[in-house]
Order: C-alpha cells, then structure tokens, then sequence
C-alpha cells in the first residue's frame, strides 16, 4: 500500500531565481527542473531536506513555517523548544534562561524536545534488547524517513517504531498541561521551534502530528534574545529537565550515544545517508545495532533555519553540556524510564514517488525509451539543459516535461545541420 503526501515546506520565491541551476546539482532527490530560466520543484520526489535552501546563492528557496502570532490560534500555548535552540545562544550555562525567554514570547508553557529525547533513548535501549531487526533504524528526522518510504521500502520495517523527540514532547506536553490546568486539550496548541523545514513538512503529513505550528528558530532568534535578561520564574526552576544527553540530540551523533551501545553507527549529510542506506539495503550492515540517520550536515545545529553558524552552534552545544554534566553530579535527574506506549501513529506507508504509468506495458515501453534515449546523449550529466543528469533529462522528455533539444549537445548538432543544410541551398 501506498500513500500521498499533500504538503511541502519548502518553496521557490520565482522572482528571486535566475535560473543559474546551482540547486539543481545539489538536490539529493534529484527533483529540480530549471525550464524558462526558473527551476521548479518535482514534489512527489522532495523531501523538504533543505539542501536547496542552504545552496542557492540567491535566496529563492524559502522554508514556510508558521509566523510566532500564530500562536495565538490557541487559549493556552505551549513552546517545544528543540535542542539545537539552546545552542544558538553562545556562553549558555544552564537552558532556564532560554526557557524563561520563551514565556515572554507569548506562550503559557514550555516543554523541552530534550526532555522527550530522554525518553526516546530509554525506549529504544529496551527495543534493541527484544528485538531482532538489524539495523533499527532512527526514526527522529523527517528527511531520512521521508526518503526510507520514498527510496527504500523495503527498509521501513527497521525504522525503529517510536514516536520522535517532537512528536513525544507535542503529546506529553499537551497531557500535562491538560492535568495540572483542568482545560481541554482541543485548547491547548503545541508548536516546535525548528531548525529545519522537513519537521515543518512532517506536522502537515498524512501521518498527522501532536504538534499545531512549527516556528523556525531564525524567525524568532531575536524576540529571544532581548528576553534573555529577564529574570529566571519560579515556574521554569521547578520544572523537570532533561539530561545533557539530551540536550546532545542536537549534534550529529548525540542521539546514538545517548543509546550507551558501541556499535551504532551515526551519519550527517543526506548524502551520505543515502549511501549508508543503500549498504543497509544491500545487507551489508546487518551486524550494526541502530543507524542513526541526520539529513543536515552536524546534526540538527546545521538545519537550513537556525540562526547560528553550525561550527560555533556545536561549540557552544559542548560548553553547555559540560556544565550540565556537571551539574547533573550535585544534582542527580531523576532516572528516565522507558515506555511502551509511545508508538508512531501509524505504520509507514511507502510513497510512490513518480510512476511511469499506471500501465505496467506502457510504463515497460516508456523505460526502455528512457534506456535508449538516454545513451543518445553525452553523459556528462552537465545540467545545462535544466535536468540533474542526461538520465532524468531522458524522463523527462519520455514524461512530456523536457524536448531533446534541451541537451545543449543536441541543439548544436541541429544548428550546425541547419547550417549545412542552408549552404547546401545557397550553393544550388
Ligand atoms: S540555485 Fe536554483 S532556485 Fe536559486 S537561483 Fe539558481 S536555479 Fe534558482
Ligand atoms: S528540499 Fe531537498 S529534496 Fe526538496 S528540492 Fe530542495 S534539495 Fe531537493
């Protein structure tokens, strides 16, 4: 069974775009098209992963996400402050000041990601003591999972059936505050602070979502930092915390160790969790523990919607962390139990992507004549004619959105036939 996605984050701003293919080369779905000088999006293939944003020199790839007033949608409005939030603010020695920040934004409440992360990794040391598929894989970043059910069904059964960070802390938030507030949890509207538009993506999916609004970190980095003076609430010092370990999500690699298990592997840029998935698919790694998959290179803290440079953010994240630590010796958390209760909302589904037809003889047809087209052109997989590689140009023109005169190869052959042809005219 399959299933159809009906939203996407990220958007071309068309004014913007000069057609200069820059994205087109660094698309890992290889869904760009530029045609007419603007490029276009083929979203059945997008996985809102954010390369495009990061990449064009001319700011035309936007993420969309939810402006900070539309938190008022809801009476009573709590923020879920992803980890990589706390890194975005240099010489941080305890996540209060940014906690305590947040309620000067407008929201009743704050419930830390970190905090639901804890939980995440409790659960998932039980998960790799029962069960016998390997490698379970992450099921945190909305990217990689996007691309296991776009690229990689066959792998979906070892994406490790737990809710993510986000989603947990949407429902626990909403339950507790519900609790100790006696109101409704239809009142109660729940917004992650993110550093990437693929969560974004994911609260809109067919999968539904606890989460109401994603606000990105960078829209909101400034509101924070002229709250960060105030003082510290009595509210925001007795709440539970999450551990460093946490708090460490944000870094590529801090959910894997978190697992306390040597043989996890941990991968950052999309890139290279296609190859990794790819060995997976191959059974290559069937001895591996978990796989642990960020789209974003270094982790969340290099997400195309954070404020701060990647390398400081990781930086400061250590400094904060080694003062957690720390205090977490003269302060002992209380221990973090796992749940059984915490899985994902539905099974995932494959998505189909882009078929050929829904003919199984046409969509044979129409593949052989990509085939052949295909060795028809040079294969330097220029992107000159606006597709990523001579292949998916192939596609195209076999899909009626390209002609074979796009290949600037193609066109110079004709040119110069025209012109043989006209001095065969002249000379008549
Ligand atoms: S990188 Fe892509 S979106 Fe940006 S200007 Fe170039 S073609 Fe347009
Ligand atoms: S968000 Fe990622 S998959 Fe989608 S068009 Fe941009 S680079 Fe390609």
């Amino acid at each position: 069974m399959t299933a159809k996605r009906i939203y996407h984050s990220v958007k071309l701003e068309r004014d913007r775009c000069v057609g200069c293919t820059t994205c087109l080369k660094k698309c890992p779905m290889e869904c760009i098209r530029v045609r007419n000088g603007k490029a276009r999006i083929l979203y059945e293939l997008c996985i809102d992963c954010g390369v495009c944003i990061q990449n064009c020199p001319h700011h035309a790839k936007v993420a969309q996400t939810d402006p900070i007033n539309s938190i008022y949608r809801f009476k009573h409005r709590i923020a879920l402050p992803a980890p990589t939030l706390y890194a975005q603010f240099r010489n941080l020695t305890s996540v209060d000041t940014v906690l305590n920040a947040l309620l000067g934004l407008g929201f009743s409440d704050v419930f830390e990601v970190a905090r639901a992360a804890d939980i995440v990794s409790a659960t998932v040391r039980e998960m790799l003591k029962t069960q016998k598929v390997r490698p379970l894989i992450s099921s945190a970043c909305p990217a990689v999972v996007t691309l296991i059910r776009l690229r990689f069904p066959e792998l979906l059964p070892h994406v490790a059936d737990v809710l993510s960070p986000k989603e947990l802390a949407g429902r626990m938030a909403k339950e507790e505050y519900s609790k100790a507030h006696g109101v409704p949890i239809e009142e109660i509207g729940a917004f992650f602070i993110t550093p990437c538009p693929a969560k974004m993506a994911s609260i809109h999916s067919d999968r539904g979502s606890y989460v109401d609004g994603v606000i990105a970190i960078q829209d909101i980095y400034g509101l924070l930092s002229a709250q960060m003076k105030q003082p510290i609430s009595e509210e925001i010092k007795r709440k539970r915390h999450a551990t460093w370990q946490g708090v460490n999500w944000a870094n590529y690699g801090g959910e894997g160790a978190a697992l306390d298990n040597n043989n996890v592997l941990s991968v950052d840029g999309i890139h290279n969790v296609i190859y990794v998935l790819e060995e997976i698919e191959n059974g290559r790694l069937n001895d591996l523990d978990f796989f642990e998959g960020s789209s974003c290179v270094g982790g969340c803290v290099g997400g195309p919607l954070v404020f701060e440079n990647a390398f400081v953010a990781k930086n400061s994240l250590r400094k904060l962390t080694e003062h957690m630590k720390e205090d977490e010796k003269t302060h002992p958390l209380p221990p973090v139990e796992p749940r059984d209760d915490i899985h994902l909302r539905a099974p995932l589904e494959p998505l189909p992507g882009i078929k050929l037809s829904d003919n199984i003889a046409e969509a044979i047809a129409k593949m052989e004549r990509i085939e052949a087209l295909t060795k028809t052109f040079k294969g330097l997989d220029c992107g000159s004619c606006g597709s990523p590689t001579c292949r998916a140009l192939a596609e195209d023109i076999v899909q009626g959105r390209a002609n074979e005169l796009d290949c600037v190869f193609k066109l110079k052959e004709k040119v110069e036939q025209l012109a043989r042809q006209m001095v065969d005219l002249t000379n008549l």
